[in-house]
């Protein structure tokens, strides 16, 4: 009989895991709360790590093409004037364009940037994507877990069970909370503000100044990133695709601008994100008044041009354990590790997640392997995500500091020591 699994939160770790799982013969469902089955991104573009790459190539039967390689990196002083070479590269897609993919490759769901979805093949397993199911609660009986969800379109409570469970959802993970209680967020002490513009609202200066770089402005302890991202319906030529901007600033919440900031135009303030569209006007004015006294000039016209900038906050989760109810049940994603966006690795860590679980099902790893990768591999991320933010965000001796944690960490992995 085929096996069973049931997968908590519908976005990209969730997704890969459960075309993963679909691949190998198991019946997924997926549980996510959201109740429309149409869902945008953020605008603010994903970074394309090996692992995701390589869930690509092995589980991809859409095959159309999804990544912007910025290959020429380079930053810029404060007049516009290119500065020596930064030594990094970047291969990104949007959220949306690759939420589709995954869409399609798990149920058949069609889209403008997908309009044929691939249809299931023998061998695979049979799938469910619940929309409106909120998760509240596991139990383990029998070697199976049994997963509580409210219908949230109708207020029932129902309950699904399966040989495996992963838990894929996100930062705020509520599973998180009930399997490891002490288990908290942290504030990094930051934020990012994010948006986009159409290449076809730019002037050409600023379309080969920027169009596929990736481009630093350093300043005193914040930073702006921009790249090139496809369109959430595809678009992938050049004078249709986005630039993408990315602001880190240092922002306290004891300080008076905390609350300006997190605080939207219906007055609520905000624990993670002030939305796209809610961003308070003033707020928005006094941004790009500073930016124009110390930005160049490609980037104030990106943000004069920005109809829906957002602003979140940075966060960090770290979680000591990550299988439970005897292998059978597996933390996955942001739930996981909480990586700062720094270092554009969240998507990647859930990938390499989903490729470790991929070695348990084919019974080349053991569960309390896979717990060993995982972990490992996500506090060696985090502490990179800590050097890099410091890089940009701190004083030289905090770098130095984090750089040595690292260092010392991959140390202490390497020898077995951690
Ligand atoms: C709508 C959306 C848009 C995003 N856009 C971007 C972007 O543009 N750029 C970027 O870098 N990152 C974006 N992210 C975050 C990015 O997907 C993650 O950082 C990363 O890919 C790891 O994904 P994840 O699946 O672990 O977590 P997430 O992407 O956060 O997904 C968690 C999922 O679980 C669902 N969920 C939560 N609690 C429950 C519950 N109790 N029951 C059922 N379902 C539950 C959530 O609704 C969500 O769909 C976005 C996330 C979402 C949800």
């Amino acid at each position: 009989m085929a096996k069973s699994a049931v997968i908590i939160g519908g976005s990209l770790a969730g997704l890969m895991h459960g075309i993963m799982l679909k691949h190998h013969g198991y019946n997924v469902t997926i549980l996510e709360q959201e109740p429309s089955t149409s869902r945008q991104g953020y605008d603010a573009g994903i970074k394309l790590g090996p692992n995701v790459l390589s869930f690509m190539k092995n589980h991809d039967r859409v095959n159309r093409e999804y990544k912007i390689d910025s290959v020429s990196p380079v930053t810029f002083n404060a007049d516009g004037k290119p500065k020596p070479k930064h030594k990094q590269e970047m291969t990104a897609t949007s959220w949306g364009l690759f939420s589709s993919i995954l869409r399609a490759n798990f149920c058949e769901q069609g889209s403008k940037a997908v309009p044929n979805a691939p249809k299931r093949k023998s061998g695979d397993g049979e799938v469910v994507f619940r929309n409106g199911a909120k998760v509240k609660d596991l139990s383990y009986a029998g070697g199976k877990v049994a997963v509580h969800f409210e219908d949230i379109t109708n207020g029932l409570d129902d309950t699904i069970s399966a040989d495996l469970v992963v838990v894929a959802d996100g930062t705020q993970s509520s599973i998180r909370g009930i399997l490891l209680p002490d288990v908290k967020r942290r504030y990094a002490g930051y934020i990012c503000w994010r948006g986009t513009v159409p290449e076809s609202e730019m002037d050409e200066q600023y379309n080969s100044e920027y169009a596929n770089r990736f481009t630093f402005h350093f300043m005193n302890k914040e930073y702006i990133i921009c790249y090139t991202v496809p369109t959430d319906e595809g678009d992938l030529e050049p004078g249709k695709r986005l630039h993408n901007w990315l602001w880190y600033m240092p922002l306290p919440e004891d300080s008076s601008e905390y609350s300006k900031v997190m605080t939207d135009t219906n007055g609520i303030t905000h624990s993670g994100t002030v939305p796209r569209g809610l961003v308070h006007p003033k707020v928005w004015e006094n941004l790009k008044s500073i930016a124009s006294s110390k930005c160049p000039p490609g980037i104030v016209s990106m943000m004069e041009k920005s109809k829906l900038p957002f602003v979140t906050k940075v966060y960090d989760v770290t979680s000591s354990k990550a299988s439970f109810f005897g292998g059978n049940v597996f933390l996955v994603g942001d739930a996981l590790f909480t990586l700062r966006p720094n270092i554009g690795m969240s998507t990647q860590h859930a990938a390499y997640d989903c490729e470790m679980l991929e070695h348990v099902i084919e019974g080349t790893m053991t569960t309390a392997q896979w717990e060993t990768a995982v972990l490992r591999c996500g506090n060696a991320q985090q502490h990179f995500a800590y050097m890099v933010a410091s890089y940009g965000l701190g004083t030289k001796l905090q770098f130095i500091l984090n750089a040595l944690r690292w260092g010392l960490l991959l140390l202490g992995q390497n020898l077995g020591l951690s």
